[in-house]
């Protein structure tokens, strides 16, 4: 259940969990449910027709939900999946067949799922790429029923201005879809930590999050009105005027003034440049992301751009995206980073006992080799216009580092025999697990350049699931172990004059900036958001004084230190930089 901490009066009801997105939503509540359940139900005569009417209903409601979302996208490949699935709604047979199990006496649910399956299955065995690939337009929309069944989606149309999700667990597809719209004001989550792909998105479209409230779904209905104070971690359910007055001047108000970069360069007082790059989930954040002060993108997480739809998107829609990725960019660097998905996320029909240790990224890459080449393919044409840097993601080894790049001269050969126009690629990994650090050297002499994955790291070395709240304790980024890998990574990159971007999240925190500065990191890609705060931080500390606290962060004898030293380094040094609420009630 969720921590009941005090209680202002009878209304102000203060539940405490973790800020992961910051800044103050008020609005509210509709609540959702992540994850569903089915029942073997066998049904009486009149809950038949009954049935047959609630099944009936979902389509319809699909088919309206689906229209509208085809209107309204700009995007050709989106638009192309939504009208994809309408045409499967309008397939008489499939839908004869789901209503001939409800008319035997199974629940609408059951029977979705049970002839979907099937469908999915026979899609599957199809040789020809293009037929195969239908069988997850078949399994999305049959989700969007199901959860239409599941009430959800009712609460889904019912989002509004000012909405504050409350959810068990947050989908990076769910905040694209409804974050993006602008509605949403703030997010309530039971589980997720920071560094879980939909806070991170969350960050990047600025909406306040809090997590790890574990029962607070079952503590509301819906309606209830909710302030979400994604600064300390703070929920206020069914907050008195008083209180809606006082967080809303805290809404308005900005942290910093941003006039003050006008220049391009951020450099620290004494004069050491650190370049700043955005990690970018959104073509269309590019823009301000320079304006801001970003010197190109860090990192594109290719797969957060399909997954709304499960599997892998074709090489024409790819290249699409790729190119148009290119051209938003300009003269700056872009790094593209081939799916980092695991087995669940390419298909539901997967399920893995340890997500995280399995079929993922670069694994899931090699294993369906094809998909791979058509993404190569893809980023080598959309290279042509101007060459792009590709990331393979969670290296462990150098044979797939190897395999990748035969992969690569391949399919650039087979393209240039065919006359297709290709570019450049320069080729870099993600150094994201134990065994890519204590490597490096030989995996350095192999690439052109290295992107440091700080989210993954921790989780690995420290053996802490990222997404997994009731852990998040263990989850220390500044543990020493963490702290000496990265330390070798950049020196031995510095060594071989080999380029390194820190990408995790620690590289938008102004906590740990100071650390990775002090260590020699001269390359920095964060959150969109954050860019502004880290250069003014940057700004107005020493890269001398940097380098001292990374020293003795280096040195220190756990993770207790380790923090210990950087809180009495903030505390005494750099307060001044931060807005009040930066530090935690209680901490000096
Ligand atoms: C990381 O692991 O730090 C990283 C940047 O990649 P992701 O968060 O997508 O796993
Ligand atoms: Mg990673």
């Amino acid at each position: 259940m969720s921590r009941l901490i005090w209680q202002y009066n009878r209304i102000d009801l203060c539940f405490k969990g973790k800020a992961v997105s910051r800044g103050i939503g008020i609005g509210k509540i509709v609540r959702l449910q992540s994850r569903r359940r089915f029942y073997q139900t066998r049904l009486s005569e009149g809950g038949k027709s009954k049935e047959l009417r609630r099944f009936r209903a979902a389509v319809r409601l699909a088919k309206r939900q689906l229209r509208k979302l085809v209107s309204r996208e700009s995007s050709s490949v989106q638009r192309g999946i939504f009208e994809a699935q309408i045409f499967i709604l309008e397939d008489r047979e499939f839908i004869e067949k789901i209503e001939s199990k409800i008319s035997e006496g199974t629940s609408a649910e059951l029977a979705i799922r049970e002839i979907a399956n099937r469908y999915i299955i026979l899609y599957k065995e199809i040789q020809d790429e293009a037929i195969r690939e239908k069988y997850i337009d078949v399994e999305d929309v049959s989700d969007r029923i199901l959860s239409i069944l599941n009430r959800s989606a009712h609460l889904l149309t019912q989002i509004s201005e000012d909405t504050i999700l409350v959810i068990d667990e947050l989908k990076p597809s769910v905040i694209v879809e409804f974050g993006k719209k602008g509605l949403v004001k703030g997010v309530i989550s039971e589980s997720g930590g920071w560094t879980s792909h939909a806070f991170i998105i969350a960050r990047e479209l600025g909406i306040p999050a809090v997590t790890g409230l574990q029962g607070f779904s079952r503590l509301v209905v819906g309606g209830e009105t909710a302030v979400v104070n994604g600064y300390d971690g703070e929920v206020i359910l069914f907050p008195s005027e008083e209180t809606i007055k006082t967080f809303s001047e805290r809404v308005e108000k900005k942290s910093f003034s941003f006039s003050e970069f006008q220049g391009n360069e951020t450099k620290t007082l004494d004069g050491k440049v650190i370049e700043i790059l955005v990690n970018l989930d959104f073509v269309e954040t590019y823009e301000n992301a320079k304006k801001l002060g970003a010197k190109g993108v860090g990192l594109y997480r290719s797969e957060f751009l399909f997954n709304q739809r499960k599997g892998f998107p074709s090489e024409l829609e790819q290249f699409e995206v790729y190119k148009k990725i290119v051209e938003s960019v300009g003269e700056d660097r872009v790094k593209i980073r081939t799916f980092d998905l695991n087995a669940e996320g390419f298909s539901e029909q997967f399920h893995e006992r340890n997500p995280a240790l399995g079929l993922r990224a670069i694994r899931l890459g090699l294993t369906y080799e094809r998909e791979f080449r058509k993404q190569i393919r893809a980023l080598l044409r959309a290279s042509a216009a101007r060459s792009i840097d590709v990331v393979l993601p969670m290296i462990s080894d150098i044979s797939e580092i190897l395999k990748a790049k035969k992969i690569l001269r391949e399919e650039r050969e087979k393209l240039v025999d065919r006359k297709v126009r290709v570019g450049e690629l320069r080729l870099g990994i993600m150094v994201e697990v134990p065994s890519a650090v204590f490597m490096i050297e030989e995996f350095l002499a192999e690439v052109d350049f290295v992107n440091l994955g700080t989210n993954d790291l921790v989780q690995y070395i420290l053996a802490v699931d990222r997404d997994n709240e009731s852990v998040s304790d263990w989850f220390r980024t500044l543990h020493p172990a963490v702290i000496r890998a990265i330390d070798i990574v950049l020196r031995k990159a510095e060594e071989t004059e080999k380029e390194v971007v820190v990408c995790g999240e620690m590289a938008g925190s102004p906590v740990y900036v100071p650390i990775l500065v002090g260590l020699g990191a001269t390359r920095l890609s964060m959150n969109v958001n954050s860019i502004a705060r880290i250069r003014h931080f940057i700004s107005n500390i020493a890269y001398e004084e940097a380098y001292e606290v990374a020293r003795k962060v280096l040195q220190a004898k756990s993770a207790d230190e380790a923090e210990e030293i950087v809180h009495r380094k903030f505390t005494q040094n750099w307060r001044h930089l931060f807005p009040s609420e930066f530090f935690p009630k209680g901490k000096s």
